[in-house]
């Protein structure tokens, strides 16, 4: 994805995201939620390896009561996650195809 000024293209400051939800990467409608090949479902919780420690938190992960309550201040439920780690699972194997035949992104 785009970088600009150390964020993505298409975030806007004042209101965030300016992509509707169902048109965002699925990895960012899965957002605060990494779904792992075992079938495990893991909560990114702080900065990624290598940020800095003064780096942003998500504040949605800091003070949710639990996962379930995380899920729901996400708009997320069991059945979307599932839906989504499958929308995920897809898009991996996909690209895969596509890099193994020399091709880019869709
Ligand atoms: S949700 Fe995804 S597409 Fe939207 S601003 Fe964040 S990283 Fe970019």
């Amino acid at each position: 994805m785009k970088v600009v000024s150390g964020a993505c293209a298409l975030f806007d400051p004042e209101s965030g995201c300016r992509l509707p939800f169902d048109a965002r990467p699925v990895a960012c409608r899965l957002y605060p939620f990494e779904p792992w090949p075992d079938g495990t479902v893991s909560v990114l919780a702080g900065p990624s390896a290598g940020a800095e420690p003064d780096e942003p938190r998500c504040l949605a992960v800091d003070e949710a009561d639990g996962v379930e309550a995380l899920a729901a201040a996400f708009g997320l439920d069991d059945a979307s996650l599932s839906r989504l780690t499958a929308l995920l699972r897809e898009s991996v194997q996909d690209h895969a195809r596509r890099t193994a035949r020399g091709l880019g992104a869709p």
